[in-house]
């Protein structure tokens, strides 16, 4: 393999073949391949992109990179959920026990929050005690007797990928639609799936923010699942705006400990439910995702489902009592409202500025390398639509001391703004897509026939039709 001719094959529109790609990514995994010359192909498939073909070899190859958790002698299914990322998005807290607690093993690999975006396993780690790097072993023993375990990506789990994301990183090249989708599925085929439910959020918050790569991205990952045999559903949900109320690592453990109880915001629920009647439906535990609805709403009614979290949290070192008592976790020791300063309509609440306001008051990362403190964020409780009257409570800001008290204000002014009239929010949930094409999403359950309205030659990546 000589690798300035693969480069200037991808660079000039043609295809690198699939023994090609493995031996690439061996070579680059074992150091035989210099970043420099990665990274003039990475950037090559930035503007040329890969077939349907390319990105399964590509895949696969940083799959075998790693071990991978063999969960194959489990009868029951095993489902994971995976969001493209946002701002108070706490739905794996809520949905990992939910849908185990209804007899679905969830191998469930999160990511740590960066930029704007939050992370599962931050927010996992402001409960006292809690560990999320476990061994693959260890996971697969926890999946085996509590149905989940909530964990980070292993040095065990697809080590080129990891190698490969911290060159996009620095190389500008991590927005490709092919090479975002080779990365996830990697590491969720990686998990020894029976199925994934993909939650593609859209709006100025996300991380991908034109329709035409959500389109693509849902898509690229729906033929990589598909050709392991794993089916995969995707659900457009809204990031024009965070989701619940609570944003913030040990903020956002409240709410979901508050949602798993029955008390959670409504589109918090909304989401969750949405995405968790997809994984029952394709653990065959429904005949179809509406019947879904009111098993999930009897697992909090009862109990089950708080309870499992409890299992968990124990499972992996935590102090259970969390769920019964919140002030165990960590809580700033400042706090402040902040008021509307206008009567009128919220009409934009920024996930983008909360997300930075977070990283200001010392909540998020800016690199991967800074320290986070769990305590400080927003409890945001006004939403785009609502009419709020001057002087009324929008928000209330957990911050460190007064300093950072300040900056927390400046950004939720910025963040929130109000105006004489309403601005129509993105439809919380507007489409459900699986490899039979992209429907209208018709809640509670999905009752949307499933009629494609994506022209699937327009893509931008090549891919086979749908099966
Ligand atoms: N998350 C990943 O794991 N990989 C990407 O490329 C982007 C988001």
């Amino acid at each position: 393999m000589i690798v300035p001719r693969l480069i200037e094959r991808k660079r000039d529109g043609g295809r690198i073949n699939p023994a090609e790609w493995h031996e690439l990514i061996r070579a680059y995994t074992t150091g035989d391949v210099p970043d420099y010359q990665m990274s003039a192909l990475l950037m090559a498939i930035f503007f040329k992109g890969l077939d349907g073909e390319e990105m399964y070899a590509l895949t696969d190859a940083m799959l075998t990179s790693g071990d991978v958790l063999d969960l194959s002698h489990i009868a029951t299914p095993r489902l994971d959920k995976h969001s493209t990322g946002g701002v108070g998005d706490k739905v794996s807290l809520v949905i990992a026990p939910l849908i185990a607690s209804l007899g679905v093993a969830v191998p469930m690999m999160s990511g740590r929050g960066l930029g704007h975006t939050g992370g599962t396993l931050d927010k996992l780690e402001s409960i006292p005690g809690f560990k999320t790097d476990l061994s693959l072993d260890r996971a697969r023993k926890q999946i085996e007797e509590i149905g989940c375990a909530l964990i980070g990506q292993t040095g065990e789990i697809a080590p080129a990928d990891r190698k490969l994301y911290a060159l996009r990183d620095t190389s500008a090249t991590v927005e490709a639609v092919p090479l975002i989708a080779a990365s996830i599925m990697s590491k969720k085929l990686a998990e020894g799936l029976t199925g994934l439910v993909l939650d593609i959020k859209r709006g100025s918050g996300s991380f991908i923010t034109d329709e035409k790569s959500e389109i693509a991205l849902a898509r690229a990952m729906i033929d990589l699942g598909a050709r392991r045999n794993v089916p995969v559903v995707a659900l457009f949900t809204a990031m024009d705006r965070p989701l619940g109320c609570a944003c913030g690592n040990s903020l956002e453990v409240i709410e979901s400990i508050d949602a798993l109880r029955g008390n959670g915001p409504h589109d918090l629920i909304r989401v969750t439910f949405a995405l968790g009647a997809e994984m029952l439906y394709l653990a065959n535990k429904v005949q179809k995702p509406a019947d879904a609805w009111p098993l999930m709403r009897n697992a909090i009614d009862s109990g089950q489902a708080l309870a499992k979290f409890g299992e968990i949290i124990e499972a992996q070192g935590g102090d259970r009592r969390v769920i019964d008592d919140t002030s165990m976790l960590p809580i700033a020791s400042t706090r402040g409202d902040y008021l509307a300063p206008r009567a009128g309509y919220v009409a934009r609440v920024s996930p983008r500025i909360v997300g930075h306001g977070i990283i200001a008051l010392g909540g998020g990362r800016r690199t991967m390398d800074d320290h986070i403190d769990p305590s400080v964020g927003f409890v945001i409780t006004a939403k785009p639509g609502d009419y709020v009257e001057k002087g009324e409570r929008v928000a209330t800001i957990h911050a460190r001391d007064d300093k950072h008290l300040a900056a927390g204000r400046a950004a939720l002014a910025e963040a929130i703004e109000i105006d004489d009239s309403p601005l129509p929010p993105l439809d919380l949930i507007s489409h459900r897509m699986s490899t039979r094409g992209r429907d209208k999403w018709k809640g509670p359950g999905d009752k949307a026939a499933a009629v494609a309205d994506i022209d699937y030659e327009d893509s931008e990546i090549i891919l086979p039709p749908p099966a």
